[in-house]
């Protein structure tokens, strides 16, 4: 028996204050959209404010907020995965908790799913919030990310999203620790599509995702989604070992072997060098050799699914949709 259609879930870290402004905005979106068949699944991150005493305020008065807390902070990444987990509906939405995805979008994500999207991705489109490193850091982001993941990722796409409950239940199957819970959800595939959507300012309280924070995320997504940043080095160290052997390999005939010519007059210094340059560019060679097998086994680290079946779109075959 499920009776939910949505589940809403908001990670929540230190917003005391957004809470209630926040809910007064999205509960009557959700309320209307689903005539009452909805659960707003609140996970609190291991605040260290009064954001859990907030919630239980409002579980109080609707017993369809529930909440799940967490330990201690996990981060965001982890707090929306926890969530997801839970969630009941037949579609699951992913919200910030501070009033930056504007829940007057979410009819929009609805109406995409009852068309038959099972991702349905928040595409932003302006964020007057953002300083300069995060805007241009999020360009890069997706540019190097597109470029080294074969996984293509429309710049903009959040975390602001609904899931079909088919990719809910591919999504928790999944247990890679050091991953963008976007990142596995677009690797999961199945049909999308793309909402834009205007980037609120933050309601209170401070982005709790500082720049050094959104670093180790970015590194975290290439690092679990592609082993070419190991072979970029293996490629340096090949062009390095090729160009010094050739230079290498012209001084010891022309001034060597053949007494010096052309008049070089390479120094020893100089000799030594291209040397030294061939010696290293083999360690970096023989250090991508080694990338191939780390790859080897981060893949099989992973340990994700050969495949994922759509089975909304799969004729003729068993279907097991609980
Ligand atoms: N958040 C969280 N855990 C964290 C950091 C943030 O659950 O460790 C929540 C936060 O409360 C908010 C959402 O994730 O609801 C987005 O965070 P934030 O506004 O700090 O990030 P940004 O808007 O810069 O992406
Ligand atoms: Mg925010």
């Amino acid at each position: 028996m499920n009776r939910v259609i949505l589940s809403v879930v908001v990670p929540v870290w230190n917003e005391e204050q957004n809470i209630e402004p926040f809910y007064e905005v999205l509960e009557p979106v959700v309320h209307k959209e689903t005539s009452g068949a909805y659960e707003i699944i609140y996970v609190d991150d291991g605040s260290s404010d009064k954001t859990a005493a907030a919630i239980n305020g409002l579980i109080r008065r609707n017993k369809q907020v529930k909440l799940l807390s967490l330990s201690r902070n996990f981060g965001k990444e982890i707090a929306m995965a926890a969530g997801i987990a839970q969630a009941s509906g037949k579609a699951v939405m992913t919200i910030d908790g501070d009033g930056q995805h504007p829940p007057k979008c979410i009819p929009e994500f609805v109406a995409a799913w009852k068309q038959g999207a099972q991702v349905v991705v928040g595409v932003r489109v302006t964020n007057h919030s953002e300083g300069f490193i995060k805007k241009y850091g999020s360009k890069l982001f997706y540019s190097l990310f597109n470029g080294l993941s074969g996984v293509s990722m429309v710049p903009g796409s959040s975390d602001f999203r609904l899931i079909d409950r088919e990719v809910q239940q591919e999504f928790v199957k999944l247990h890679e620790p050091q991953t963008i819970t976007r990142g596995l959800i677009d690797w999961l595939g199945f049909k999308r599509v793309y909402i834009k959507y205007a980037a609120e300012k933050r309601v209170a309280g401070d982005a709790g995702y500082k720049v050094r924070k959104l670093m180790r995320l970015a590194v975290n997504s290439f690092v679990s989604l592609s082993p070419k940043p190991l072979y970029a080095f293996g490629y340096l160290g090949l062009i390095i070992t090729l160009v010094s052997f050739v230079l290498g390999s012209a001084v010891i005939v022309e001034q060597l072997l053949l007494g010096d010519p052309w008049q070089w007059e390479f120094t020893g210094t100089a000799m030594l060098s291209i040397l030294v340059l061939f010696l290293v560019g083999l360690i970096l060679v023989a250090q991508g050799v080694l990338a191939l097998y780390v790859s080897y086994i981060h893949t099989q680290a992973k340990d994700r699914p050969l495949y994922v079946i759509n089975r909304r779109e799969s004729v003729g075959l068993p279907t097991d949709n609980s």
